[in-house]
């Protein structure tokens, strides 16, 4: 938790976090892509962030949903998780993935869900540990789907690399 005389910011389960002065602030976020929890990201912010994802071409959707350049808010939950229900293979190229609009809107709707659960972050609509997700940490436990043992692959390279989870039967390799 940070704090200030008037705000209060709370982080909950951050895998990084930077401090830096008010006036190095565009050396962190100069760079960020549309923010996909900004009120206006439906109407404004989704046509930049569909131009910045299709220009990274042939790189794993995977990948590119979690470059904070080409849309920034996404972690590796929300990779994951719409991946999952879209039954998208997450190496698929970014510029393949059909209807990319859809499924930006989609995470949308999901993170906004979440941000308003009580019980942490959810996508199938259940709180508690383990219950949340349909294959985010379930690794080799049964795809909630078809059963297949949920898999954990690696979207980047060392030493950015990130882990995303998914099911190898209903999202295969085209
Ligand atoms: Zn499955």
């Amino acid at each position: 938790m940070l704090a200030n005389a008037v705000w209060t910011a709370l982080g909950d389960r951050l895998g990084m976090l930077d401090v830096v002065a008010t006036r190095d602030e565009g050396t962190l976020i100069g760079h960020l892509g549309p923010d996909i929890l900004d009120d206006a990201f439906p109407t404004e912010g989704l046509a930049e962030a569909l131009h910045r994802i299709a220009q990274r071409g042939r790189t794993p959707i995977a990948e590119v949903l979690l470059d904070q350049t080409a849309l920034a808010g996404i972690g590796t939950i929300w990779a994951s998780e719409p991946l999952f229900l879209r039954r998208i293979w997450p190496w698929t190229p970014a510029a393949e993935v059909p209807d990319l609009a859809g499924l930006l809107l989609m995470t949308r709707g999901l993170m906004v869900r979440s941000v308003e659960s009580t019980s942490g972050p959810t996508v199938t609509g259940e709180g508690g540990r383990g219950q949340g997700s349909y294959v985010h940490s379930r690794m080799g436990r049964p795809c909630r789907r078809c059963g297949t043992p949920i898999e954990r692959g690696v979207a980047g390279e060392p030493p950015t690399e990130r882990p995303i989870s998914y099911c190898p039967r209903c999202q295969p390799a085209p």
